[in-house]
């Protein structure tokens, strides 16, 4: 299997890099990133980003990648770019949930496509359309339509090679039928979409999804959107046997002022920095102010390393372990297999989750350093 699967440029796992509108990431050491071998931004903090480096960097004629380039990135990183759009509907959602009103953010293929041309990435996600679990055949056969078409317009301006087309559905015919069409236009590189939706409505059901996604890929790279608990991470690589994952919840863990260890997030005050010999701990100790830039910065490096080391181990135990298909069962079909997969997924409390939909992590975290952290706020439940 590993072959095609191993010339990808892409790492484990993939931090989402907040260059666009943070300006501790074009700075050292973040800038220098040595951590990952790729990183993930989205169009969507190309346009919601008031930051002026990006307008400099794009009336000069670089591209966004040739810009970071310029200020230290290391030009062999793999970046990947994302639409965003999971992460704007969440906020739509969230936005219009807790103060009742309709948000306008849309972002049109067209936009999403100037904003890839700009970034000078490696990598390039198709728009999707999330098929939810409640969705009927229309709206179905409607969003499928939809993914198609926005995989043969991105190819308009992308090659193949470039792009990560998206695996929607949690039937076989859907997923078979998506599948059989990315193929077709030479697509190597998958990711599955809607995972979040999938797992509030059934653990089972995704359980299921997830292992026939990763039979019919098993001779290609295959990428999960969003890691919402570093305690899937094995889950997903290790039990699935999925290729790469991203993540923005490493600069929450960090905003929320936790530190990774092993899976587990704790308050940074037990935290013992001299235990672990990481770049970011050797530069944490108690005379550090907790609410400074440099302690953040150092945090996030800890947390990112814990958490690849994670990873890597996860994915050196099942290399080369050959996977076995599995067929998508009606959730209600066998009671002994739903207990054991039900086990296998970490909760995920709902409350977290919703926490998360409305403020991006870049919000998060410039907010608890504008105005420290209630240490304990209703959050630190974990
Ligand atoms: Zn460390």
């Amino acid at each position: 299997m590993g072959a095609v699967r191993k010339k990808k440029k892409l790492s484990h796992l993939i931090p989402k890099n907040h260059f666009c509108s943070f300006s501790l990431f074009r700075q050292e050491p973040l800038i220098s990133w040595t951590y990952t071998d790729s990183v993930l931004f989205t169009a969507y903090d190309i346009y919601r980003s008031t930051d002026f480096w990006l307008d400099k960097t794009i009336n000069s004629g670089k591209t966004l990648k040739e810009g970071l380039v310029e200020l230290g990135f290391p030009e062999g990183n793999t970046l990947v770019a994302d639409t965003g759009i999971f992460e704007m509907e969440a906020k739509k959602a969230g936005i219009a949930r807790n103060l009742g009103i309709e948000v306008d953010i849309e972002l049109t293929n067209t936009q999403i496509f100037e904003a890839y041309k700009l970034s000078g990435a490696d990598y390039f996600v198709a728009p999707d359309e999330i098929i939810l679990p409640q969705d009927n055949q229309v709206e179905i056969t409607t969003k499928i339509g939809k993914i198609k078409n926005n995989l043969l317009e991105l190819l308009e301006v992308v090659p193949a090679s470039k792009v990560i087309a998206v695996i929607q559905g949690h039937s076989e015919d859907v997923i078979n039928d998506i599948y059989d069409f990315h193929r077709e236009q030479g697509i190597s590189c998958f990711a599955m979409g809607g995972v979040i939706p999938l797992y509030f409505h059934s653990k089972e059901l995704l359980d299921s999804v997830l292992r026939y996604v990763r039979n019919l890929t098993k001779k290609h790279w295959l990428h999960i959107f969003g890691l919402p608990r570093i305690s899937l991470l094995q889950y997903y690589l290790h039990d699935i046997g999925i290729d790469s994952v991203d993540t923005s919840s490493l600069l929450y863990l960090t905003a929320r002022r936790r530190y990774l260890v092993g899976s587990k997030g704790i308050q940074v005050r037990e935290a013992v920095f001299k235990d672990c010999d990481c770049e970011g701990c050797n530069n944490l100790d108690s005379k550090v102010s907790t609410r400074s830039p440099n302690f953040f910065v150092n945090l996030y490096i800890h947390n990112i390393l814990a958490a690849v080391k994670l990873s890597d181990n996860f994915v050196s135990h099942i290399l080369d372990q050959s996977k076995t298909g599995t067929k998508i069962e009606n959730s209600h079909d066998s009671e002994t297999v739903q207990q054991k997969q039900e086990s296998k997924i970490p909760d995920i409390e709902q409350t977290e989750n919703v926490a998360l939909t409305w403020m991006t992590a870049e919000e998060s975290l410039a907010i608890r350093m504008r105005d420290g952290e209630n240490e304990t706020s209703p959050d630190s439940q974990n």
